[in-house]
């Protein structure tokens, strides 16, 4: 297939970034870069569903992989992925022609965030993307192992309707799991049976995943996982604090420096200082500008304040706190620089992914969650409009119309960006607003 047919029937297909970024893929596709990285680093505690879709589902990693590789004109695909996915590894190797090869594996050390795209672009190439910037930058093209697998399928015309999840958490059997598109949040935890009354459940992984508020939520096509902890668990409570709380505790810090020196992305070199940021907001200096706009450079990886602060203070919060008081003002981040030199302490200051499970309190849910080979199916899906990068869906059913799996049930708006959305379950049409509900 030539770029223009691979696009289109990535596009048709509704592929967005899996590993939770939801970027319209066949957008990605439209450059021209050097190399693709498929993103298999999964470096968020107690998720297991990237390494086990790279055992279980090689040889489409790597049919999605050589698809992007054709349509970006990429002539080097690097797979990463850490060196504990053995079996991953093994399935990998088997189907990757002997060296030399256009594809190779990039195994990477068990440390957090490897999964950071920012990260992954320097630990395979050495190469630093602007502050502010993305991979195509640098020449590259950064893809989850999840989205490459939909790739891949969209050869058999398979759109994105079902989503392959890890439930994992305070719930009596970890496991990972494949649900339709839509599926409602508290439907899919009880698949792996909840061990108390008075839980919370978060959208990702501990570091960075998301409170989820209501159980009917539907699952997306970037949900990874749901993570069942409890309600006072320390990573919901540092969640779930009060942001004039955290505001006010600002005052608390010492300066210590701990949390920029493990920054991952001071650490590649950008101009991030979380403590500096800590200062000008605790002693009220917010006049410092240019310190305050460096919070639009986090990616909110969570290292600062789960892991690095003495205090349990939380950089994280204050930085989304600023970006988002700044971008209600209308500005812009300003940082746009391209440090050619990574710090010199980044190889020693890689924080190990266990020291992370026992800093956090989550050794007790550091389980198996082995990948359960059915499909689950459901009679009710509520498909949201908004599940990916860009501008909402426009339906282009009606209700009571009937719909089999795989039909199109919304359109990308003309000329915007955005995902086409399919039917995850075989059924009528019973409600259409910001989402879609499909009644089997
Ligand atoms: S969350 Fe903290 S450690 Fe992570 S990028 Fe932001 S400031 Fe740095
Ligand atoms: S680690 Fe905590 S105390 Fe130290 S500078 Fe950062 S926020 Fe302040």
């Amino acid at each position: 297939m030539n770029k223009k047919e691979i696009i289109e029937k990535v596009r048709d297909a509704g592929v967005v970034g899996a590993g939770g970024a939801g970027f319209p893929t066949h957008v990605k596709l439209e450059t021209k870069v050097e190399y693709v990285i498929a993103n298999g680093a999964e470096c968020e505690p107690l998720l297991r569903i990237d390494q086990q879709l790279m055992a279980t589902q090689a040889n489409k990693v790597i049919k999605g992989l050589k698809l992007v590789m054709e349509a970006t004109g990429a002539k080097k695909g690097f797979i990463a992925l850490k060196e504990k996915y053995k079996e991953a590894i093994a399935a990998l190797t088997s189907h990757i022609p002997h060296p030399p090869s256009h594809i190779e594996l990039f195994i990477l050390g068990d440390f957090y965030p490897a999964g950071d795209e920012q990260i992954l672009v320097y630990e395979v190439l050495k190469r630093i993307v602007p502050e502010g910037g993305i991979p195509l930058q640098v020449g590259v093209v950064v893809d989850n192992v999840g989205t490459l697998i939909n790739v891949a399928d969209t050869i058999e015309r398979r759109p994105v309707t079902h989503r392959y999840l890890t439930i994992s958490g305070a719930v009596k059997g970890p496991k990972s799991v494949k649900v339709p598109v839509g599926m409602s949040v508290g439907e899919v935890i009880r698949l792996a049976e909840p061990k108390i009354n008075d839980f919370s459940v978060l959208d990702g992984g501990p570091m960075m995943g998301k409170l989820i508020e209501d159980l009917d939520s539907p699952v997306m096509k970037t949900t990874t996982g749901l993570i069942v902890l409890p309600k006072d668990h320390q990573v919901i409570m540092n969640k779930t604090l009060e942001m004039r709380k955290i505001l006010r505790k600002t005052m608390l810090c010492m300066q210590c420096t701990d949390c920029t020196e493990l920054c991952p992305r001071y650490l590649i070199g950008h101009s991030l200082k979380p403590h500096k940021i800590m200062r000008h907001v605790g002693y009220e200096m917010r006049k410092e500008l240019n310190d305050i706009t460096a919070a639009f450079l986090c990616s909110e990886c969570g290292l600062c304040n789960l892991y690095a602060c003495p205090f349990g203070l939380s950089p994280l919060r204050v930085n989304q706190e600023i970006k988002k008081e700044l971008t209600e003002a209308k500005v812009k981040n300003p940082h746009k620089e391209a440090p050619e030199e990574a710090h010199s302490m980044i190889e020693y200051r890689k924080v190990p992914t266990e020291r992370i499970i026992s800093r956090i309190g989550i050794e007790e849910y550091n389980l198996d969650a082995p990948l359960e080979k059915r499909e689950y199916r459901t009679n009710l899906v509520r498909i949201s409009l908004s599940q990916h990068v860009g501008a909402k869906s426009i339906p282009t059913v009606k209700l009571n119309e009937k719909v089999k799996v795989g039909d199109l049930i919304a359109d990308i708006p003309r000329g915007a960006l955005g995902a086409r959305i399919h039917a995850s379950i075989e059924g009528k049409i019973t409600d259409i607003g910001d989402s879609i509900t499909i009644e089997a």
